[in-house]
């Protein structure tokens, strides 16, 4: 049998071994067939860069079988990766599943089902004398049965085997093979037929790994075909770091006519880091006293032949090797929290780039790249580094995904008001984006659940306005193909095309940056629904929940492909046959990197052992999971030809502990110090020094981070012109934005001029206003047409209750869709008890005032008064909540929902309480009467006595109930009435002038003002 096997330790010359045979051949157009894509471009470089441009196809595996298929004349349409979940999950669904039914409905099952059916079809099930044969149904359940018997297994086995052999013949039901019946297929006939593959010969490079149905191939084609075969493999007897390639060898070795066996060399190294690296690479995972004591000198390298020392040398050098520390080439990172730790990483990529070192002789190795991605584009983005990596996002978390899957559930009828806000804000769907933002303040103020309401308002303006938003029927053409699977999927794909190509539309845009992430969300969708159509046609269930759920499980390439001008960022398999003259790698933490082993839903370790001894049907095992990791790290630590930069964490990002990986403990025992010599970043360097930052950008925020921090320009008075004229012409205010702007001219901007509006309007706010003041107009109102009484008394008091209730009750009605929720109802709630208690205290009082006007409008639309014109000119307009009247006399009231202390008489130059005083002048002029009260009534609270201030001499007639300090003399009344006129003077020239200031000293902070971060005041 022509197999040559090559193997050796890292560093060892396979590859010149290998490609040396594979270069010399070259005429007769050989394979090489490595393990990864990025190998295959990688490969062709390197042997181009050799001067073998033509005649070398570099392939993996899938291609090679397609060769061997091709050359035999099998044919067969293979399923597509996506064709072949949705067949096992078709699978799944028709089994009859008890012991696994539990296990089914998890999410991840029907991939986890599926990894099972290609594990089950890439192993042996016999070696018979046709050669290796493939795992059949009826071989998979006798197995198995020989294993359960009839004891309690035995539902569990046949599940397994039930979802195994449905899933064939609905495989071939829709004519489709998959990627291993193809392969065993093509070798079968191979077999068959060994002259169809003639004379090329066949390398394999790079791999550490070959699944039985790889090695039938090789076997095929180094025995019955007869062609050379060179295959190279990790392997050095006795090391430690082999182990996980040691069935592999074992396999190999037994089908190789010939075995060369290479030495580890340290030429490959830089010659400044050679002695250090290569210490590492033979000492790693090895028990000390295997290299300590060898007798080596440090290099571990033949001072005669420059050769590296193996074990055999031995005893022949008399230099004791004594412990080394790292130096520049080993090096080793700790940071607190995944971002320090990339940080760190990229700093240290970046100055080697400044260096002079090529972006594709850097690698930055992670167990699993995913959970770093995010962090690594931030960073590395920051920085300006290039690089590549395999990064995937869930397609619902692209533009064009979120808005397809947005409309598949209005739809469906499962859709949100929010699903139907999303698809309308795919970029370019609505060419007035503005109509979203409106349609979302209609829906939350209409307190819109589903899309079908947020619908029903969207429709309603068209008819109403007659312009504006239009129909959104491709919701309806979408939901009329619910039955029509096939003609769905062309629908959903055309409307996929619309949305992607929707904000470019007239453009011949060059996409580039993040819309490229459209792009392939786009060519995603577009492949998965030619998918489904395929499969659909082929009789394969497809349905629109199908649809949807396939649609949503899908992800999207997003990342960079690996190319020489970038730092590839990549886990250890994808950078396991290159060299790089740089590796770091990161995240070596316990649990990450060793990986701990994933557990099989379907068989366990020790169930495959014991069907292996049951029923000789050898199924793959996890438990040598730490041998597997081991050999990674090796792989990882011994890639690198000048620099290797090992980086763990020492915290999380909560500042929780973290444990490095006890792989560290294996290279400081080589190289003793190297974590106390580590460079570390905390997760409180939320800057660099000056001195280490490592972008301009970075420097300019290590700098701000030790200035002082300068305290913030005070707002100061309007300056534009136009600004200022808008200021003047706004005509009449309203008396609380007079008190606003004297207590604070920022607080009075934002309310009064800015005037923000809650996208979802606060519930208490909402009751709290305008609502509780209707509801105790109408209270008042219907007590006088239905007792005559102005006042509440003991005696109208049950009477006065069940107005209000009533009143309450239908102005919930009459504002409709706004009062919805549970928040909004507890709200109303609390309204009802504090207006009962309100009655309540009313009823006790002897005041001889009586409400005379309630919600007293002026100055505004259809008011019964004009509005007034005060000193300095100040023309105000608005609503007094009650005025009471006892004669010639009144007391204005403004109802409060929460508690009054604060404006209490005294309070209200200090606060600059202004809205009482007003509405006495106002009341003043419009009924020519004399106030002798503002007071501010509280509506909950246990102390109901209002605040404010009313002139002592009519306190026993407005009943007596006040705190002292608000009680004044007659002259103190008219003071403070004079200075509440003087200031109302000066707040409306103020105001008019647009002499904008923060007043800290008269803050309402706590008051309800919610804009410090606007007047930027430190408090
Ligand atoms: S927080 Fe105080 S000072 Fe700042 S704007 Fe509001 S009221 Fe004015």
């Amino acid at each position: 049998m022509p197999l040559k096997l090559v193997t050796g330790p890292a560093n060892a010359a396979k590859a010149g071994e290998v490609l040396g045979g594979l270069r010399a051949r070259v005429d007769e157009e050989p394979l090489l067939v490595v393990p990864a894509f990025e190998d295959v471009e990688h490969n062709q470089r390197e042997l181009a860069a050799r001067g073998a441009v033509f005649g070398v196809h570099v392939v993996r595996f899938k291609r090679l079988f397609g060769q061997i298929a091709g050359r035999a004349g099998v044919r067969g349409r293979a399923a597509s990766r996506l064709q072949r979940e949705l067949i096992v999950a078709d699978a799944v669904r028709a089994a009859d599943l008890d012991a696994l039914a539990e296990s089914a409905e998890r999410p991840g099952f029907v991939r986890a089902a599926t990894r099972f059916v290609a594990e089950i079809e890439r192993s042996l099930a016999d070696r018979s004398a046709a050669g290796p044969a493939m795992v059949e149904p009826a071989r998979l359940i006798q197995a198995l049965r020989a294993w359960a018997g009839d004891g309690p297994r035995r539902r569990h086995v046949d599940e397994i085997a039930e979802i195994y052999r449905r899933y064939r013949e609905r495989l071939a039901g829709a004519g489709l093979v998959d990627d291993e019946l193809y392969a065993w297929s093509a070798i079968s006939a191979l077999r068959e037929n060994p002259e169809s593959w003639g004379t090329t010969p066949v390398f394999a490079y790079g791999f550490d790994d070959f699944t039985p149905l790889e090695l039938a191939a090789l076997g095929a084609l180094a025995g019955p075909v007869g062609v050379d075969v060179v295959v190279s493999l990790p392997w050095e007897t006795g090391r430690e770091a082999f182990r996980a390639t040691a069935g592999t060898y074992a396999e190999l070795s037994g089908m190789a006519s010939e075995e060369v066996e290479l030495s580890a060399l340290s030429d490959f190294y830089a010659p400044e880091s050679r002695a250090t690296l290569h210490r590492l690479e033979r000492g790693l995972f090895e028990a000390e006293s295997k290299w300590a004591d060898s007798g080596h000198d440090a290099s571990g390298i033949d001072p005669a032949s420059g050769k590296a020392l193996t074990r055999a040398d031995s005893g022949r050098n008399t230099t004791a090797m004594r412990p080394a520390s790292g130096g520049e080439a080993v090096q080793v990172h700790l940071a607190g929290g995944r971002r320090a730790e990339v940080e760190l990483c990229a700093a240290e990529v970046l100055s080697l780039l400044r260096d002079g070192t090529a972006p594709g002789d850097v690698a930055v190795v992670l167990r699993d790249p995913r959970p770093y991605a995010s962090t690594i584009e931030q960073v590395f983005g920051a920085y300006g580094i290039p690089y590549s990596i395999d990064r995937r996002i869930p397609l619902r978390h692209t533009g064009v995904g979120r808005g397809l899957l947005a409309l598949l559930r209005c739809a469906a009828g499962t859709g949100s008001a929010d699903d139907l806000l999303a698809y309308l804000r795919t970029p370019g769907r609505l060419r007035e984006p503005i109509y979203a933002d409106r349609l979302e303040v209609a829906a939350r103020r209409d307190g819109a659940a589903t899309a079908a309401r947020a619908r029903e308002l969207w429709d309603g303006w068209a008819e109403r306005d007659g312009i504006g938003p239009f129909p959104l029927t491709e919701i309806d053409r979408v939901a009329n193909l619910r039955e029509e699977p096939e003609a769905l999927l062309d629908e959903i794909a055309r409307h996929a095309g619309r949305l992607f190509a929707g904000p470019y539309r007239r453009q011949a845009h060059v996409l580039e940056g993040a819309e490229l992430d459209d792009a392939r969300a786009f060519q995603t969708l577009g492949s998965a629904l030619r998918d489904m159509r395929a499969l659909a046609r082929a009789g394969g269930r497809i349905d629109f929940a199908r649809i949807e759920e396939t649609l949503g499980g899908l992800e999207v390439f997003v990342g960079e492909e690996a190319q020489p001008g970038r730092v590839a960022v990549a886990s250890p398999l994808a950078i396991r046959a290159r060299r790089f003259a740089a590796v770091f790698v990161c995240g070596l933490q316990e649990g990450e990197f060793p990986a701990g082993s994933a557990s099989d839903p379907f068989l366990s370790d020790a169930d495959r052992r014991e069907i292996a001894q049951a029923s000789g049907l050898v199924l793959p095992l996890r438990e040598n999971q730490l041998e597997r990791e081991r050999y990674l790290f090796y792989v990882c630590a011994s890639r690198a030809e000048r620099q290797l930069v090992l980086s763990a964490r020492v915290s999380g990002e909560e500042g929780e502990a973290e444990q490095p990986s006890f792989f560290l403990d294996d290279v400081e025992r080589i190289f003793p110090g190297l974590r106390e010599a580590a460079r570390r970043r905390s997760l409180a360097d939320v800057t660099w020094t000056p001195d280490e930052a490592p972008t301009e950008a970075e420097w300019e925020r290590a700098v701000a981070a030790q200035r002082q921090a300068a305290p913030p320009e005070p707002v100061g008075p309007v300056a534009l012109d136009a600004a200022l004229a808008a200021l003047r012409d706004r005509g009449a205010v309203s008396p609380t934005a007079v008190e606003r702007f004297a207590g604070c001219p920022v607080n009075w901007l934002v309310e009064d001029v800015l005037r923000p509006v809650a996208l979802e309007p606060d519930p208490e706010r909402l009751v709290q206003g305008a609502f509780a003041h209707d509801v105790l107009e109408l209270t008042y109102s219907r007590l006088r047409e239905q007792t005559g009484d102005r006042r509440i008394t003991e005696a109208n008091l049950g009477q006065a209750e069940a107005i209000m209730l009533a009143a309450l009750a239908e102005e919930v009605d009459r504002r409709g869709a706004t009062m919805r929720g549970p928040r909004m109802r507890a709200a109303v709630r609390r309204l009802e008890f504090q207006l009962l208690r309100h009655l309540a205290y009313e009823s006790t009082s002897t005041s001889e005032f009586e409400p005379e006007h309630l919600e007293l409008a002026f100055g505004l639309p259809d008011a019964e008064y004009p509005e007034v014109e005060l000193e300095g000119g100040l023309r105000v307009r608005g609503k007094i909540d009650r005025v009471d009247r006892r004669g010639d006399k009144v007391a204005v009231r403004d109802y409060k929902s929460g508690k009054v202390g604060d404006y209490s008489a005294a309070n209200w130059p200090s606060k600059g309480r202004l809205q009482a005083a007003l509405y006495m002048l106002v009341a003043e002029r419009l009924l020519g009467v004399e106030a002798v009260a503002g007071l501010y009534t509280p509506l909950s609270g246990d102390d109901r006595r209002p605040r404010g201030a009313l002139n002592a001499d009519f306190t026993e007639q407005l009943g007596g109930d006040f705190v002292g300090g608000d009680v004044l003399s007659g002259e103190e009344f008219a003071a403070l009435r004079d200075w509440a006129g003087a200031a109302i003077a000066t707040a409306a020239a103020e105001m008019g002038e647009g002499r904008l200031c923060s007043k800290p000293d008269s803050c309402a902070y706590r008051g309800g003002c919610s804009h410090p971060s606007i007047c930027r005041i430190e408090r």
